[in-house]
């Protein structure tokens, strides 16, 4: 995999694009961005990384947020492979690591089945550096020697949930939760419920790693309420453990 592009195909590089502030973005992922032909970038990319774009590139916006779409899945996958197949050096820029919670697998698999090369270009997830940026450390000697990352996305209440809420609870000294904002109330009575003590240190980070980062705390009983109070939105990071204290 060459990233100069080759003559007869494109190329598509699914990007990470880091937890929020665009320093920190990889040297690999800036010098693919500098040689793009179309960009599409999602709602979490910082939007500053756009101007080290070249300026006849495509832009396509392919965010998504809560309700409200602006490409669907499978239409941001056909333009992947429309433009890798159009023979053009295609940048695919995704907030944090491509494979956190990113659907980086899924479009990897989409453009391998439509026969365009594709690299995944590793990037720093939020789920750890957007902690960081709160103050947080996700391990800490003594304190935390293990942590899990996992979606709140669904609903833990409904019997489709996949996430094993039970076993979470206790199963590591910090949990992470992404996409969790709308889920709070369920989640934090399902960790209790699970064994984890309500009076367990918890925090959001909201907007983490850029200027309109906001951080809460509140003991786990009480963080939905907090948040509420607070009027906490998505995007935000959601954590559990003693390293928040
Ligand atoms: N691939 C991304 C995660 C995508 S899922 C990564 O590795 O970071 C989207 C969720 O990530 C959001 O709902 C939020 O929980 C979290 N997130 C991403 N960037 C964030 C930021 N700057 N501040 C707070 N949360 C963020």
């Amino acid at each position: 995999v060459t990233e100069t592009g080759k003559a007869t195909g494109g190329e598509v590089y699914l990007v990470g694009a880091g937890p929020g502030d665009p320093d920190l973005l990889t040297f690999r992922a800036l010098r693919l961005m500098q040689k793009a032909d179309v960009v599409l970038y999602d709602r979490l990319a910082p939007p500053e990384l756009l101007d080290e774009v070249p300026a006849d590139a495509l832009l396509i916006n392919a965010g998504k947020a809560p309700g409200r779409q602006a490409l669907t899945q499978d239409e941001t996958n056909a333009a992947l492979v429309e433009h890798g197949l159009a023979g053009k050096r295609v940048v695919r820029l995704k907030g944090g690591d491509p494979y956190v919670f990113g659907r980086g697998g899924e479009e990897a698999m989409a453009l391998a089945e439509a026969g365009v090369p594709c690299t995944v270009i590793p990037g720093i997830t939020s789920a750890i550096a957007g902690l960081n940026a709160g103050g947080i450390p996700i391990t800490h000697r003594g304190v935390a020697v293990s942590f899990a990352v996992v979606t709140g996305h669904e609903d833990p209440t409904k019997p489709e949930s996949q996430a094993d809420w039970q076993r979470l609870a206790t199963a590591t000294d910090t949990l992470v939760v992404l996409m969790g904002v709308g889920n709070l109330d369920a989640i934090s009575a399902a960790l209790i419920a699970g064994g984890r003590a309500p009076s367990t240190p918890a925090a959001l980070v909201q907007q983490a790693a850029t200027p309109g980062q906001r951080v809460v705390t509140a003991p786990l009983s009480e963080i939905a309420e907090t948040a509420r109070t607070e009027n906490i939105q998505s995007p935000a990071l959601f954590v559990v453990g003693d390293v928040v204290a």
